[in-house]
């Protein structure tokens, strides 16, 4: 090959190298689209005293979408709820930890919303991003109410109700009305895991297996795949935020909260984003199949 050749050659490759790289950037400025939303700076911190706390905080990320927050003070894991409106169906992702009043707390959401759009009732789909205790306790409760199905939280259940056919290795679309969600196997925290990427917003909810706190692995191999997995639905992918289901980290580095703690004054930030996603992947990679336990900045990788 002549040195002109050779030119010709690496321009062609570096062409080539920046075009499937810029599939991965969205056209500017207007976000590809997304609809905005809201997040606290800080979420109310449950304590010093725990007297008159409300059980649930509300945090209105736009007229479609909200989180819900449980409080400390009714059970340490203070879990993250998600309640997403289409036009045909209401998506409440997880109940939530302990007996509370999660039925009417998500009650009243449904009926403001249903008020301010004119509506009478929309059917309530209560799914979970896995099967743990602490996001299913108030399953027993939206079992008794009207237009409300509750699904079974076997991987089997889930996988049947979505329509997955190759669970955990395809994704499959589920849309609420006008609103297209993607949902993603992500076995590993628990065997029916999964991760959804919401279309409007992109946010992608990740359940335990992505925090910013300790991200406890029981399955190893399984946990590997599904966020390699998770890495390759996200290329080219506006993602806004990562949202997992608990805060166990600090504002500080590499620092978390001990197991149990009610009133955490100076917590991370929910929100993460793919950067972290993609750092816990080549975290993971790194190990080349035997995890062991590491501090990153903004969550820990936990092998059980
Ligand atoms: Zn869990
Ligand atoms: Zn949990």
């Amino acid at each position: 090959m002549t040195a002109v050749a050779r030119l010709l050659r690496a321009t062609a490759l570096l062409c080539a190298c920046f075009a499937v790289g810029a599939q991965a950037q969205t056209p500017e400025p207007d976000g590809a689209g997304v609809l905005p939303g809201a997040l606290p700076r800080q979420w109310q911190v449950s304590g010093p005293s725990c007297a008159g706390a409300a059980t649930f905080e509300v945090q209105r990320y736009n007229d479609d979408f909200y989180i819900l927050r449980e409080s400390g003070c009714a059970n340490y894991e203070k879990p993250f709820l998600f309640l997403l409106f289409g036009a045909d169906k209401v998506l409440l992702l997880d109940t939530g930890a302990g007996k509370t009043d999660v039925v009417e707390v998500v009650g009243r959401l449904i009926d403001g919303w249903l008020g301010r759009h004119g509506r009478d009732s929309i059917e309530l789909i209560v799914a979970h991003t896995h099967a743990h205790g602490d996001h299913t306790s108030g399953d027993d409760g939206f079992r008794r109410r009207a237009r409300t199905r509750v699904l079974d939280t076997t991987p089997a259940a889930v996988a049947d109700f979505f329509g997955f056919r190759r669970w955990p290795d395809d994704t499959v679309t589920y849309d609420l009305g006008g609103r297209a969600l993607d949902v993603i196997a992500i076995p590993g925290h628990e065997p029916s895991s999964i991760a959804v990427y919401d279309r409007q917003t992109g946010v992608l909810l990740t359940g335990d297996t992505l925090y910013p706190g300790r991200l406890y692995v029981r399955d190893a191999p399984a946990f590997v795949l599904s966020i390699a997995r998770l890495v390759e639905f996200t290329r080219g992918k506006v993602v806004a935020h990562v949202l997992g289901n608990h805060i166990e980290q600090r504002r500080t580095p590499y620092l978390d909260y001990a197991v149990g703690t009610v009133h955490q004054p100076d917590e991370h930030a929910l929100e993460l984003g793919r950067g972290q996603l993609l750092e816990l992947d080549g975290a993971l990679k790194e190990m080349n199949g035997s995890l062991r336990r590491m501090a990153l900045r903004d969550f820990t990788i936990w092998p059980k």
